[in-house]
Protein backbone atom coordinates (compact mmCIF):
# COMPACT_ATOMS: atom_id res chain seq x y z
CA UNK A 1 0.00 0.00 0.00
CA UNK A 2 1.42 3.32 -0.47
CA UNK A 3 1.55 6.30 1.52
CA UNK A 4 -1.32 8.36 0.52
CA UNK A 5 -3.43 5.22 1.16
CA UNK A 6 -2.14 4.16 4.61
CA UNK A 7 -2.59 7.91 5.93
CA UNK A 8 -5.92 8.07 4.33
CA UNK A 9 -6.98 5.22 6.01
CA UNK A 10 -5.65 5.59 9.41
CA UNK A 11 -7.61 9.24 9.60
CA UNK A 12 -10.39 7.61 8.64
CA UNK A 13 -10.07 5.02 11.24
CA UNK A 14 -8.79 7.37 13.83
CA UNK A 15 -11.53 9.64 13.02
CA UNK A 16 -14.23 6.83 13.62
CA UNK A 17 -12.73 6.29 16.64
CA UNK A 18 -12.12 9.62 18.32
CA UNK A 19 -16.35 9.91 17.82
CA UNK A 20 -17.04 7.10 19.29
CA UNK A 21 -15.02 7.87 22.61
CA UNK A 22 -16.72 11.26 22.45
CA UNK A 23 -19.82 9.35 22.10
CA UNK A 24 -19.43 7.36 25.42
CA UNK A 25 -17.60 9.89 26.88
CA UNK A 26 -20.65 12.59 26.30
CA UNK A 27 -23.99 10.16 27.04
CA UNK A 28 -22.32 7.65 29.75
CA UNK A 29 -19.40 8.38 31.21
CA UNK A 30 -20.72 12.01 33.31
CA UNK A 31 -24.63 10.52 33.27
CA UNK A 32 -25.89 9.93 36.39
CA UNK A 33 -28.40 8.08 35.43
CA UNK A 34 -27.00 5.12 35.08
CA UNK A 35 -25.57 2.87 37.92
CA UNK A 36 -22.32 2.68 38.83
CA UNK A 37 -22.54 -0.75 37.42
CA UNK A 38 -23.15 0.33 34.12
CA UNK A 39 -20.86 3.08 34.22
CA UNK A 40 -17.75 1.09 34.61
CA UNK A 41 -18.76 -0.91 31.89
CA UNK A 42 -19.16 2.36 29.72
CA UNK A 43 -15.23 2.93 31.81
CA UNK A 44 -13.79 -0.04 30.74
CA UNK A 45 -15.00 0.76 26.96
CA UNK A 46 -13.49 3.76 27.09
CA UNK A 47 -10.15 2.48 28.44
CA UNK A 48 -10.27 0.34 25.26
CA UNK A 49 -10.73 2.22 22.75
CA UNK A 50 -8.17 4.55 24.05
CA UNK A 51 -5.62 1.38 23.60
CA UNK A 52 -7.44 1.01 20.28
CA UNK A 53 -6.77 4.59 19.62
CA UNK A 54 -2.38 3.94 21.15
CA UNK A 55 -2.78 1.16 18.98
CA UNK A 56 -3.56 3.50 15.70
CA UNK A 57 -1.13 6.21 16.74
CA UNK A 58 1.49 4.20 16.88
CA UNK A 59 1.26 3.75 12.84
CA UNK A 60 0.77 7.99 12.61
CA UNK A 61 4.23 9.60 11.27
CA UNK A 62 2.53 12.86 11.75
CA UNK A 63 2.67 13.61 8.23
CA UNK A 64 0.21 16.88 8.58
CA UNK A 65 2.29 18.39 11.15
CA UNK A 66 1.30 19.66 14.27
CA UNK A 67 -1.36 21.77 16.16
CA UNK A 68 -1.17 24.13 19.37
CA UNK A 69 -2.91 22.83 22.19
CA UNK A 70 -4.61 25.20 24.72
CA UNK A 71 -2.06 24.54 26.97
CA UNK A 72 0.84 25.21 24.79
CA UNK A 73 1.63 22.35 23.67
CA UNK A 74 1.85 20.92 19.88
CA UNK A 75 -0.89 18.03 18.96
CA UNK A 76 -0.28 16.00 16.29
CA UNK A 77 -3.26 16.87 13.80
CA UNK A 78 -4.39 13.18 12.91
CA UNK A 79 -3.50 11.21 16.01
CA UNK A 80 -3.03 13.69 18.70
CA UNK A 81 0.16 12.84 20.10
CA UNK A 82 2.13 15.46 21.63
CA UNK A 83 5.45 16.57 19.82
CA UNK A 84 8.19 15.36 21.69
CA UNK A 85 6.55 13.42 24.64
CA UNK A 86 7.05 9.53 24.77
CA UNK A 87 4.40 9.61 27.99
CA UNK A 88 0.78 8.85 26.11
CA UNK A 89 -0.46 6.67 28.11
CA UNK A 90 1.95 3.58 27.19
CA UNK A 91 0.55 0.58 27.13
CA UNK A 92 1.95 -0.93 23.96
CA UNK A 93 6.03 -1.27 23.30
CA UNK A 94 7.35 1.64 20.57
CA UNK A 95 9.05 -1.16 19.19
CA UNK A 96 8.91 -4.89 18.73
CA UNK A 97 5.65 -7.41 19.20
CA UNK A 98 2.58 -5.48 20.27
CA UNK A 99 1.09 -8.05 22.95
CA UNK A 100 -2.35 -6.94 23.82
CA UNK A 101 -3.56 -7.70 27.32
CA UNK A 102 -0.05 -6.87 29.19
CA UNK A 103 1.08 -3.58 30.92
CA UNK A 104 4.39 -2.26 30.08
CA UNK A 105 5.79 -0.17 32.11
CA UNK A 106 7.30 2.96 30.90
CA UNK A 107 11.60 2.99 31.52
ZN1 LIG B 1 0.30 11.55 14.53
Amino acid sequence: MDRGKVEKELKGQLNALFKSMDFVSKNFLNNEKISKREAQVFFNIYQQLGLAWEFLGLQCSHWDGYKRTRDKKEACKICGKINGTDDFYILLPKKGLKKLGVKVNPN
